[in-house]
């Protein structure tokens, strides 16, 4: 829809609309344009009524962090919608279930499980996304993953129906799930351990520092590019990538990072394009070295 055919659908509804909006500060690579619309929904109410308005008619995409997100240079011809407030927040439910907002940080929410003596949120602290990410991405870390810990996921569908759906109801898989790309997660429920907060805080102070000692921190990258295989007899991605391709490999700023090869960096003014000929050029070296397909684990947000 044109710019303009889009503003006359959305004239009466101006809650925290921006036309054109800046999308490089909103993901850690550091990369990318504009957005044709941008909403920042911070209450369920205008979110279900601008979805009502948009009736599907518009192309949509949801951001949270953006740790796991490449972003076009060109202008995205769509809405992109980040969930706000009303999504951050953070509850205990008979004493060992917590429910949280689909924008409140994993880090946040592991906390938040430590002060509340739960335990099993540990590995959420070395993860630097938003629990509607982590769903998405069944995020995890040292063995353990979202969907351990998940009781029910809170969703809308674009067409603005809210609905809940018990986590045994969907099918997790490594970095994945069968839940429709149509869904916007609200909110979750999560169930934990009743643990000494002490100990918890021990544990996750472990797992950070251990994270710390593998991977880069403080650049702009957007974690591990791929996925590792999932037979057990292959490689990881980065003993792969490692073997296929030399270190210093780069295309502009974008460049592998040192400490782990999974991980690529924009070293200072990266484009778009720069980062996905690395990424494919890393895909292909793999394969023909290799002979082994990586399947992307970053996702990439272009028209
Ligand atoms: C330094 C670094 C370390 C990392 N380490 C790990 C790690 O140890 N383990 C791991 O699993 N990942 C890791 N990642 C990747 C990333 O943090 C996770 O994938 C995270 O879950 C992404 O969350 P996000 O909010 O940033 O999602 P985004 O990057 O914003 O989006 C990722 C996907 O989720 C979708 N999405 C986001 N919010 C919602 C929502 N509310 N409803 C529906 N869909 C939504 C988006 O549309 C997109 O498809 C790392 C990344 C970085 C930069």
């Amino acid at each position: 829809m044109k710019t303009n055919e889009l503003k006359k659908l959305i004239k009466n509804f101006d809650t925290n609309i921006v036309y054109n909006a800046d999308l490089k500060k909103k993901n850690w690579f550091n990369i990318g344009g504009k957005a044709k619309v941008f909403f920042k929904a911070n209450e369920l109410k205008d979110l279900i009524e601008f979805l009502k308005i948009l009736d599907n008619k518009e192309k949509i995409h949801i951001i949270g962090a953006g740790s796991n997100t490449l972003i076009t240079d060109e202008i995205y011809d769509g809405v992109v919608i980040k969930l706000g407030k009303n999504f951050s927040r953070l509850s205990v439910l008979n004493s060992n279930i917590i429910i949280s907002g689909a924008a409140v940080l994993d880090k946040k929410l592991a906390e938040f499980a430590a002060n509340n003596s739960l335990g099993g949120f540990e590995f959420l602290a070395c993860i630097p996304g938003t629990i509607g990410g982590g769903i998405r991405m069944n995020a995890g870390c040292f063995d353990r993953e979202i969907k351990d810990i998940l009781v029910s996921i809170q969703a809308i569908d674009k067409k603005g129906n809210v609905l809940t759906i018990p986590a045994k109801e969907i099918n997790f898989d490594y970095r994945n799930n069968n839940l429709s790309e149509d869904l916007i997660f609200l909110s979750a429920s999560f169930k934990g351990e009743k643990q000494d907060t002490r100990k918890i805080i021990e544990t996750m102070t472990e797992l950070k520092e251990k994270k710390e000692n593998n991977q880069p921190s403080k650049i702009k990258t957007g974690g591990s590019t791929f996925k590792n295989p999932t037979k057990k007899t292959t490689k990881k991605a980065w003993e792969l990538i490692e073997e296929s391709v030399p270190a210093n490999t780069k295309f502009g700023d974008a460049c592998i990072s040192e400490k782990h090869s999974n991980f690529f960096v924009n070293k200072g003014n990266a484009t778009f394009n720069d980062m996905k000929r690395l990424i494919n050029f890393v895909e292909e070296s793999v394969f023909k070295k290799t002979g082994v397909n990586i399947e992307k684990e970053i996702k990439i947000l272009e028209n």
